[in-house]
């Protein structure tokens, strides 16, 4: 496994201008603290103008349209969001697959039109409480996976996914040790199936849902946790750079 922790924030639609203080704050310290990769996703608003106050941290975009740029009145192909500084995309996040319908088949087209256009992947999974309670976790999250991974071998190198449960979401409620823990292996086994033990190596499985500064060094400790992706808490410099600390 990679070693440094990879701590992403996804912005989602939050941020004007006035947020890119917040990002130069997050770039300087993460300058000082190589321990951890430090990642932010900006809306697509806002790529182009973080990306040139950031030198230190990666830039993302959390979604991109599948496909060749066209007539697609208000979608934002992968190529563009590369041109205006993104490095990867964060895509099949359960919000869009929730708002915009979003199927397994169209986030791996998402995924295959991102790879062509230079980018890094975060594919995200996760199941609802209903499917928790159910007893099926495991298999729906390997179901969703195994309908969206890319097939070319080389594409796992520029893979991470993120298992974000989606009743944890913006709750304040996070999984137990115990059940991320049994997840990220269960992930960890497919990729391995998908990619080969060695490349599936250099993936890394992020947990995604409610981190917060507090919560953040247990989370990250447990065995298969490559690393965070983190919403509400990394619109303030201070709690992010909290959760980054504690990696
Ligand atoms: P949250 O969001 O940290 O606000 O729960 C995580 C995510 O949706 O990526």
């Amino acid at each position: 496994m990679a070693e440094r922790p990879y701590i992403v924030g996804n912005w989602k639609m939050n941020g004007t201008r006035a947020m890119l203080s917040e990002a130069r704050a997050i770039d300087r310290a993460a300058q000082r603290y190589m321990k951890a990769e430090v990642a932010v996703a900006p809306p697509y608003t806002l790529i182009h103008a973080v990306h040139r106050e950031a030198e230190q941290i990666g830039i993302g975009a959390q979604d991109c349209h599948a496909g060749e740029d066209g007539a697609h009145t208000g979608d934002i192909s992968a190529s563009m969001v590369a041109d205006a500084g993104a490095k990867f995309v964060i895509l099949g996040h359960s919000e869009r697959r929730a708002d915009h319908r979003e199927t397994n088949k169209q986030i791996n087209a998402k995924i295959e039109s991102a790879l062509e256009a230079g980018l890094r992947i975060i594919l995200c999974c996760g199941e609802t409480l209903k499917t928790r309670d159910e007893g099926d976790a495991v298999d729906f999250v390997l179901k969703q996976l195994k309908a969206s991974l890319p097939k070319i071998e080389d594409a796992a190198e520029r893979l991470t996914v993120a298992y974000e449960p989606v009743w944890a979401i913006g709750t304040g409620k996070t999984a137990t040790p115990k059940d991320i823990e049994e997840m990220h292996k269960a992930i960890r086994g497919l990729l391995d199936e998908t990619y080969g033990e060695e490349t599936s190596a250099q993936v890394r499985i992020l947990y995604g849902g409610s981190v917060k500064p507090d919560n953040a060094k247990e989370i990250l400790s447990l065995p298969e946790v490559g690393g965070a992706l983190v919403g509400g808490a990394s619109l303030s410099a201070e709690s992010f750079l909290g959760i980054v600390v504690a990696a």
